[in-house]
């Protein structure tokens, strides 16, 4: 599944959207120097410039306080040239991630990480969702693969992949299995679905012999070594599944593609186009 070939086309369609809806603002705030981090918020940086929203990039020192921290977020809530708002995580130790997530404006917390974000979620009345996960239902969806009462495998509860993705399954019907760091026996699981999404952050985690013939493999993961970034499922696993994404050019360029998606979205809800649920 070329996840680079269809955030293309979903970038152009976006482009389209924003100069319909005219200026549009999506601001990051990166708390500290975390190479990884500081490489994610320049790319949706790239990425939204290209589609014309404008984007302020908000970067405070590793030993920035809570409260300047939340007073930032408060302030870009207010600011009506922002449409999105997205802090980058993990945050430093002395900063509380939830009070911080909790401080953003629903309406502009692009991320969907807000717990009235969540909370839609859950309820099946999504509004803003986590972009990772939205980015794999689009996949999906391109490439045909049956969900209604589908045999669906996600390894990993994390709250921005795992926990939203199995609810986006199971609201599009299928049958949801959650595997995690305490399950046992993955492969009793594995070999019986018919889609499996690996978010863990363990190269190779998934292998060949675990999963079904045919089977549509999804694979979030992003593990940097010295030899270049691998994904959490083995490459020969394409020998036996139907479909796979590969790393990099699968989920990783859906993800970009999916935030610029919801900063329109966010831009809608904020001019009255769309009713926030
Ligand atoms: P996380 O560390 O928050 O969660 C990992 C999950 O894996 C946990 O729920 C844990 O229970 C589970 N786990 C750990 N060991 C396991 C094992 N042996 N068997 C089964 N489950 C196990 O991670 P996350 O934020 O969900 O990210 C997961 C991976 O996806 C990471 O590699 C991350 O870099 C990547 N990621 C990629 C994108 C993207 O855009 N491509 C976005 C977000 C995360």
């Amino acid at each position: 599944m070329d996840g680079r070939a269809l955030a293309a086309r979903i970038r152009e369609g976006v482009a389209a959207e924003v100069s319909e809806l005219g200026e549009l603002g999506l601001a990051t705030v990166l708390v500290g120097d975390d190479p990884a981090s500081q490489l994610y918020i320049r790319r949706k940086h790239e990425a939204a410039r290209e589609v014309g929203i404008s984007t302020r990039d908000l970067h405070l020192p590793e030993e920035t306080s809570e409260e300047d921290v939340l007073a930032l977020v408060r302030d870009l809530n207010n600011d009506d040239g922002v449409d999105g708002v997205l802090v980058q995580l993990p945050l430093p130790r002395q900063i509380d991630e939830a009070r911080v997530i909790g401080a953003v404006d629903p309406v502009k917390d692009v991320d969907g990480f807000h717990p009235v974000n969540a909370g839609q979620l859950y309820l099946g009345r999504p509004a803003h969702v986590s972009a990772t996960p939205l980015g794999i239902m689009a996949l999906l969806e391109e490439y045909g693969v049956p969900l209604e009462g589908a045999r669906t495998v996600v390894i990993g509860r994390s709250d921005i992949v795992g926990k939203p993705i199995a609810l986006l399954l199971l609201h599009a019907n299928a049958t949801v299995t959650i595997l995690h760091s305490r399950s046992r026996d993955l492969t009793a699981h594995t070999l019986e679905a018919d889609v499996v999404v690996a978010a863990v952050g363990q190269k190779g985690l998934l292998a060949r012999n675990m999963v079904k013939e045919g089977a549509a493999v999804v694979d979030v993961g992003m593990n940097r070594t010295e030899e270049g970034l691998f994904g959490d499922v083995d490459p020969d696993v394409s020998e036996r599944a139907g479909l796979m994404t590969p790393v990099p050019g699968g989920v990783g360029p859906m993800t970009i593609a999916m935030l610029l998606r919801s900063t329109v979205r966010a831009a809608r809800f904020r001019r009255g186009v769309l009713a926030f649920p």
